[in-house]
């Protein structure tokens, strides 16, 4: 199974990572969690860098973390990503949980290599689904208000109700699932095993329906698509000839003595001896 799973800093998404992947080793699964967001965008280091924040999980003989790679771009971190969920499924591990936080591409980039995408939210209600981007509701399979516990449950079953309504109003990625949102204490360990519930009823729902398999399929020939898109601007940007008339193209094109397409057209014909576009 290959989930994706996000959430605002702070929201509770490595406290989350490691009850849920406690849960799943304790009951025979083997786990693997990869990040997606490229550290270097991002102050205070990689999402999972400090592997002391999933202290017990990191120590699972049955589960692997692999932290964010320093630096590069978004891009270069999702394609590693891919290629890291390969290698672990191969490798045995048979859920793979994909973070990222929940502050934008990153989101879509995940949606588009998992078959279900969990969003991770907190009792803040109203005021936090403001802040989080509709898109990302939109992605949503599943909602977890996090947190609800203490003094805080109140507070999380009233945020429920409120993202219950905001998700009625969306239209569902797929016929054969309606997402809905559980409450959570990552933290008191409540609450698990009612959401690995429902990962595995999704899991049956589309998987009866062949959408798994179908959109598995399709995620893997985007993929290539964005391998080729990679490899064509690699090749573009390891030509000598190429990098050296870039910046000559670029001041002609803003300054208007040349169109952007005929630019375009001189760089693709030195690089690939394409002459015409
Ligand atoms: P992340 O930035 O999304 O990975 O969030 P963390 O997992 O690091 O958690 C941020 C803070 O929220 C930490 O102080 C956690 O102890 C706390 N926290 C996480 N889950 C819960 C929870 O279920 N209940 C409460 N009360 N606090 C939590």
């Amino acid at each position: 199974m290959r989930l994706g799973l996000s959430g605002s800093p702070g929201v509770g998404k490595s406290t989350f990572t490691e009850a849920f992947g406690r849960y799943l080793t304790g009951n025979g699964h083997k786990v693997a969690v990869l990040a997606i967001d490229p550290s270097s965008a991002r102050s205070g280091g990689s999402i999972l860098g400090d592997k002391t924040r999933m202290e017990l999980l990191a120590r699972d003989p049955n589960a692997f973390i692999r932290p964010s790679p320093a630096g590069g771009t978004l891009g270069g971190v999702a394609r590693r990503t891919r290629e890291a969920m390969l290698l672990t499924e191969a490798a045995g591990f048979d859920v793979v949980l994909i973070e990222t936080v929940g502050v934008g591409q990153s989101e879509t980039s995940v949606s588009d290599m998992v078959d279900m995408f969990l969003l991770l939210l907190s009792p803040g209600g109203g005021d936090e689904l403001q802040g989080i981007k509709r898109g990302i509701m939109e992605l949503a399979d599943l909602v977890v208000v996090n947190k609800a516990d203490g003094d805080l449950v109140a507070a999380a079953r009233r945020a429920s109700m409120e993202y219950k309504a905001a998700l009625h109003l969306m239209r569902p990625k797929s016929a054969h699932w309606r997402p809905d949102v559980l409450l959570a204490s990552a933290l008191k360990g409540v609450g698990i095993a009612e959401i690995w519930e429902a990962v595995e009823a999704h899991h049956k729902a589309l998987g009866d329906a062949g959408e798994i398999a179908s959109q598995r399929a399709k995620q893997a020939q985007a993929w290539m698509w964005t391998e080729i898109r990679e490899g064509l601007l690699g090749a573009l940007k390891g030509n000598r000839d190429a990098v050296r008339l870039l910046p000559q193209l670029e001041d002609d094109v803003r300054a208007g003595v040349i169109t952007p397409t005929l630019a375009a057209q001189r760089l693709l014909g030195l690089v690939f001896g394409v002459s015409k576009g």
